[in-house]
């Protein structure tokens, strides 16, 4: 049983303007086996959510507390959350020149289990995944997003999620730019990786579809650096009929 606790986060980045204060004060407890859906307008700082806790060098937390099972997770080098159970599927995923898939796998497995999975398990393993997220076993030969589709990276995102079985995800977008059949194969994974090891999950989504396939436990409005209202998945359906007109004319999103 793990607890992700986020505590009066203030979180600012340093722009041409000047440093702006993007993160106001969020309050967030994700538990394992727990669906947490964070929706909310563009630029309402749902990504500098999940950098801030994954440790992103450009965010700069001015106040407030995360801890993994009361574990002050923001003096942790990014490795060290990492090891520490946290993983991160990013909005926009970079590209690793140079790096297969398969090694880039088998690094990250190792860095975070601390030694090297045994061999013959561990190909087992990455085959039955690959083949769950219908993905072609050549996919494992290929650098790492270069030239990857945009359904390819969110694949890969969760590929990696299933085989490093953390104890919190935070997915960002993950379905921004997938079609109907590849959203369905994705949330496959997630929820799988929900069974299988009792996974917390941040889910962070502009739009309701998602949901359909993967069930939020409790969805919160994220308006102007803070959750602005919190519910349960009956909240999702009520964005979906209004949109986020009645919090963005409030003056937010400066
Ligand atoms: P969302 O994911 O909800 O669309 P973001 O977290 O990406 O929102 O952005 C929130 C606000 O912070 C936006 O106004 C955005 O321009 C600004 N912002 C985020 N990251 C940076 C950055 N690295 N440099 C400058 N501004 C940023
Ligand atoms: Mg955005
Ligand atoms: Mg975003």
């Amino acid at each position: 049983m793990s607890t992700l606790e986020i505590r009066d986060l203030h979180v600012t980045v340093d722009t041409e303007q000047g440093t702006k204060e993007i993160l106001k004060g969020v309050n967030l407890t994700v538990k394992s086996g727990e669906t947490h859906a964070i929706m909310g307008p563009n630029g309402s700082g749902k990504s500098t959510l999940a950098y801030s806790i994954a440790g992103h060098p450009k965010y700069t937390i001015t106040q407030g507390t995360v801890t993994l099972d009361g574990e002050d997770v923001l003096s942790m080098s990014v490795d060290e959350r990492a090891r520490a159970g946290i993983f991160l599927a990013m909005q926009y995923p970079v590209e690793v020149p140079g790096v297969t898939v398969a090694n880039f796998l088998r690094t990250a497995k190792t860095a975070i289990d601390g030694e090297a999975p045994k061999l013959r398990t561990w190909i087992k393993d990455v085959k039955g995944a690959m083949n769950q997220l219908r993905m072609d076993p050549e996919f494992a030969e290929r650098n790492v997003n270069e030239g990857f589709s945009g359904g390819e990276k969110k694949r890969h995102e969760i590929l990696q999620m299933e085989l490093l079985q953390p104890k919190v995800a935070i997915l960002d977008e993950t379905d921004s730019g997938l079609d109907v059949d590849a959203l369905r194969i994705v949330s496959e994974g997630v929820n799988r990786a929900k069974d299988a090891t009792d996974l917390g999950v941040l889910l962070i989504t502009h739009y309701t579809r998602i949901l359909r396939y993967i069930k939020p436990d409790f969805v919160h409005v994220f308006v102007d650096g803070k959750v602005a209202e919190e519910g349960g998945p009956e909240l999702a359906d009520r964005l979906e009929a209004e949109g986020y007109d009645r919090f963005v004319t409030a003056g937010a999103n400066s």
